[in-house]
Formats: structure tokens, sequence, C-alpha cells
């Protein structure tokens, strides 16, 4: 079985800047600016919210997903689900559910205007996205884990893998003996043309 990991790269060519290239998210994307300045962190989080939204996957997606390529990712874009891959540990979250610590109450996107902050309905607790934040835990991790541990080919798409626990993975299918190939650039180019050589199994 072959598994991808994929991160930024893959969104890259979509039009999905990454990380590095937007120091601002990277500063507001953290539990304590969450904490500190709701309103600050949800006029970022909803400019974050609209460049997603206007964007579409790419070839690199769309292949994994012809393939049915069960997907470990980390980013939060949910480009692979909107590509048609069902399968997918999304480790960083979702940009598009919001839960209250409140009352534990749950909330999708807000339908028209994006309120600043974005409120529970029932307590009026700031909501936060259940996208990980710079001091949360990993989430769909015992997937990942599971996922990397079953597979025979790990396909390491468009990321720097300085992040852990992600980087993690690749080490533990390397020191069981099992494959790891790595594309890093032109993602939307290099995952079909991979595709086209290998036999999927
Ligand atoms: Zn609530």
């Amino acid at each position: 079985m072959l598994v991808a990991l994929t991160g930024a790269g893959i969104s890259r060519p979509s039009g999905i800047p990454t990380f590095e290239e937007q120091p601002w998210l990277q500063k507001t994307l953290t539990r304590e600016f969450f904490d500190s300045q709701p309103e600050a962190f949800y006029e970022r989080y909803w400019q974050m919210v609209e460049l997603m939204e206007s964007v579409e996957p790419n070839r690199a997606h769309l292949t994994l997903a012809k393939y049915k390529i069960p997907i470990i990712t980390q980013n939060i874009d949910c480009l692979h689900q909107r590509a048609g891959s069902e399968e997918v540990a999304q480790v960083h979250g979702y940009y598009s559910e919001f839960i209250c610590e409140g009352c534990q109450g749950q909330a999708s996107l807000p339908d028209g205007l994006r309120p600043i902050p974005y409120r529970c309905p029932k307590c009026r607790e700031v909501l936060k996205p259940k996208v990980v934040l710079y001091g949360e835990q990993m989430r769909d991790w015992e997937r990942a884990v599971s996922l990397a541990a079953a597979c025979d080919t790990l396909l390491v798409v468009g990321t720097s893998l300085q992040v852990y626990p992600a980087a993690y993975l690749p080490q533990m299918v390397q020191e069981r003996g099992a494959e790891v190939v790595v594309i890093n650039d032109n993602a939307d180019t290099r995952v079909p043309a991979f595709f086209a050589d290998y036999q999927v199994r």
C-alpha cells in the first residue's frame, strides 16, 4: 500500500503560499494570540479562509484522489477532500469547523458576514477553529501513525519535514525498511509523473 504525506508544497501550485511566505499567519495561528487578541485573530483568520476558498485543487491533489491514496496531511486547506480523497488524516485540523470550549458546542463556517470574533450561538464564548494552533496537540495522530505503519511506500510531497511530530513519520517508515519517496518542488507535475510510472499495488 502506498500512503502520501503532504505539506504546504502540494497546495503551493494552487495559489496558497507556504507558511514561511506568510509570516503574519505564523504569528496569528498561536494559542497565545487566540486567547489574548480574539478580534485580531479572527480578522486575519477570515482573510486566510477567503484565500483557501478562492483556490482549487491542482493535479497533484487530483492524482492522489484518482488512485485512492490514503493521505496524511499537514495542510488545513481541505483541498484533498475537495479533490475527492476520502481517507485523509488532517493532523493540523480543519479550517471550516469550530468548537466552543465553554459549552462544547460545534459550529461550521458562518453564512454571509463573518463575525469578529466568531462567538458561540449558545453561550457567547469565542469559538475556536479546529485548526491546531502552535502550542496545541495534533489531531488524527493515531490514524496517521497507523497509516505510516501499514504502508510499503510513503510518498512525501511538499513538506520540508522540519515540523515534528509529522517529520517523525518518514523516519518511522524508513526504520522498518519500507520505501520513502520525496517530491519537494513542482508537485503539480511531478506527482502525476510519479504515478504514470508507479504500479499501484
Ligand atoms: Zn458555547
